[in-house]
This record gives C-alpha cells, structure tokens and sequence, in this order.
C-alpha cells in the first residue's frame, strides 16, 4: 500500500517575521515524503487554537521544540501505517490526542502541520495538486484582495485600521487582477514617496506600505488616488480589516486619538461606506460584540467579515449564523488547527449563505497550501497580503500557475456579490 505512513519528522523553521515556527515532513511506504509548514498571527483572536511555544530564552520565548517533540514522540507513534487518504480519521485521531478544547495541549500548530502533511501527501501519492485532492472539480479562481498600506499591529506607523486592500473585482482572469494590482502598488508606491517623503514606502509585515499617516480617510483618499491614476477606477474596490479588537478597551474604540462607541463607529463605517467603492469590512467590532456585528450588517449593504468574530470555528460561526452577525466568514486554517474542521466551517459558512475568504497570517512561511485550498473550496476570494514579499507572492504566483494548469477550465469570481 503506497498510502501509509512511514515516518514523520518536524523542525523548527523562519516564517517571515524571523521567528521559528514549525514544518512537519511525512514519508509514505511508496517513499514519497510530503512537507507543510504553518503560519502565525500577530493580531491573533483570543478564540484561536493555541500557538504551542517553549517560552524560555532561546527565541525569546518563541521556539517550536516542544511543537517539534509532539509530532515526533507523540504524534508518529500513533500515526503510522494509517493511510494519508483518511484525512477525517486523522484529524480526529489528533484531536483526541490532544484532549483540549483550544488545541493547547499538542499545540494548534503542532496538529496543523502534520493534518496538511498528510492531505498533501495524499494528494501528491495521486499526482493531483492539492486543489484537486480536495475537490476534483475545483477551477474557481479567487479574487485576490492586495493589502497594499498595512497599519495596526503589522506596521510602526499610528494608522489604527489594520489592512487597506484593494479587489480587482472588474478582472477577466487572476492573472489580469494581479496585473491591475500590480500596477495600482507601483504607482502608490511612487505617489506616497513624492507626497510623504522616502519613509512612507516602507512596508509592514504583509508587504503593504506603512506611511506616517494619521486617518483612514488620508489613506483611502491616497489609494484611491493611485487607482484612478492606473485607470481602474470602475474594475478595483476597497476593502478594509479594521481589527478592531487591537484598539477596542473599556467599551470603546481609539481611532485616530478619537474615542468612538460602538454605535458612533457604526455610524463612522456607514460614513466611510458612503464616501469610498469599499465592498467589505472585517472586524469592524471587537470579538466578543456579536449582537453589534448582528445591527452592523443590518445597515451596511457590503460584505462584513468575521476573522477574530468566528476563528474558523464552527460554533462561533454557528452563533453568528444564528444572530445575523455579519455575512462572509475569513477562513484562518490556523486558528481551527485541522484541515477537517476548517473544510467543516467553510461548507457551513455557504450552507447558511455567508461568503468565505481564504487568508494568509501576517507571520508566513514560503508555503502556498492556502492558495490551493482557496480553489479547493471554491470560496472566490483570497487575501495574501501585498503583491509583493516572497512569502506573500509565493500564494499569488502559485494561484497563476493553477489559472494555467486549469487552461480552459479555469474560472475567475466575476461579479462579486455584494450582500443584500
Ligand atoms: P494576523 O492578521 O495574521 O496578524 O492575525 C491577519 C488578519 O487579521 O486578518
Ligand atoms: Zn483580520
């Protein structure tokens, strides 16, 4: 049987924030070995799976030896000669040997990369591309959301919005909206050095700019700017990842040294809506607020995002579900920590109608199993950061290779539904 697991072996490895996270490799009786490494969040949800770290010095804290340790001494013996097709099985078995509700014992990070090892073993034994492996009729090709000025926690400047994205929904093909996203990038790059001086075309951890602005406003101004001047003012929207739960205390909001309560930033989103082509808002409230996400989707006719809201956990979907709180779901494999439950959270999010987006972490490594994963789902939309940075464009590029092994197959998410 060329299915079984032989061995599996991990290491600590760099994601693109310089600190260790962790890759496991899994060899097959056939003698293919398969590789999946995980990301990390810095504006992580209280509700996510638990990053499993050494703490100590070494790293500063941040080692993934014990990680490392797990899949060797606790999770191999019990995984080998399981076949790598048994995906649910798998996951369950890992959820089991873990035994906690948040993932913290074995680590959230731990489990993730042996559950993507062995899909992508599984896929990789078949000759498929992982896309394939997970649905076999896949060819939906996602709208690329460019994160293209970062602030909050991803940057050293006082914007307090955490992500500024554009969405080449206008494209005919992926390749056409990386290309207008490309363009639009240059020409804000060469924009913000001439207004703001060479400082301001420093980049944040998603490869975004990170200039010395101060307001949302000054930032959307700016960007929309730069479409109009690359032509695409009808073909590229806004979207935003506000975060909020980075600068939400004691009930109310900072933004720009202001404090708003909630339904003051209601009404300021509904303001913005107004002024700007923006399409979608993730995280508008903190990550506990469902009932203000709930009256916040029943006033803006956009798409509302719960990253932080749901965690790609299923129960907190099925909450929003139940209360209208917002409309799309971002889908964070991480922050559930198998491919199992994540699949799971995703059928659920369109099952009840509510979209899905792919996502990257802003800490990422070269790996691009969430681009395949994207297609796999047919979920239309990704966010990968900029287009620009190797461990943001290794997503973008391999989504290019995908298009192109799909030739005329190949569909792109034309016409992005905005809700309601
Ligand atoms: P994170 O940011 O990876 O730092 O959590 C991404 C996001 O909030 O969407
Ligand atoms: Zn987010």
């Amino acid at each position: 049987m060329n299915y079984l697991i032989k061995s599996m072996k991990a290491r600590e490895i760099i994601d693109s924030r310089g600190n260790p996270t962790l890759e496991t490799e899994i060899t097959l009786s056939s003698g293919l070995i398969s590789k999946a490494s995980v990301p990390s969040g810095a504006s992580t949800g209280i509700f996510e799976a638990v990053e499993l770290r050494d703490g100590g010095k070494r790293y500063l804290g941040k080692g993934v030896l014990k990680a490392v340790n797990n899949v060797t001494e606790i999770i191999q013996p019990k995984l080998i000669n399981y076949d790598v097709r048994e995906q649910e099985k798998i996951d369950k078995l890992l959820l089991e040997l873990d035994g906690t509700e948040n993932k913290s014992n074995l680590g959230g990070n731990t489990i993730l990369s042996v559950s993507l090892a062995c899909a992508r073993a599984a896929a990789f034994q078949d000759n498929l591309h992982l896309f394939e492996y997970i649905d076999k009729n896949a060819n939906l090709l996602p709208i690329p959301f460019f994160n293209i000025i970062n602030g909050g926690k991803h940057a050293g400047n006082q914007i307090d919005f955490q992500e500024f994205m554009i969405a080449p929904i206008g494209a005919k093909s992926f390749k056409e909206a990386l290309l207008m996203g490309i363009e639009t990038y240059q020409i804000l790059k060469n924009k913000l050095q001439k207004e703001y001086g060479k400082n301001a075309i420093n980049v944040g951890d998603e490869g975004g700019f990170a200039p010395p602005m101060k307001t949302p406003e000054e930032v959307l101004d700016t960007i929309s700017s730069a479409i109009q001047e690359a032509g695409y003012d009808n073909t590229i929207k806004l979207a935003l990842d506000v975060a909020s739960s980075t600068f939400y205390k004691d009930n109310s909001y900072l933004i720009s040294g202001k404090k708003y309560t909630t339904n003051q930033l209601i009404d300021y989103y509904k303001e913005l809506v107004g002024k700007y082509p923006i399409i979608s808002i993730e995280d508008p409230l903190y990550e506990e607020d469902f009932d203000g996400f709930a009256a916040l989707t029943k006033v803006l006719s956009i798409q509302i995002l719960g990253d932080d809201l749901f965690v790609t956990n299923s129960k907190r979907l099925q909450k929003g579900i139940d209360l209208g709180a917002a409309n799309a779901l971002l889908w964070k494999v991480n922050q559930i920590g198998t491919v199992t439950e994540a699949l799971d959270a995703a059928n659920l999010a369109k099952k009840n109608g509510y979209q899905v987006m792919a996502s990257h972490r802003s800490g990422e490594t070269e790996d691009t199993w969430v681009a395949d994963l994207a297609v796999g789902i047919s979920c239309g939309q990704i966010k990968s950061g900029a287009p620009a940075r190797g461990e943001r464009t290794s997503k973008y590029n391999q989504l290019l290779r995908i298009e192109e092994f799909l030739g005329e197959k190949a569909r792109f998410q034309k016409n992005f539904k905005i809700i309601k």
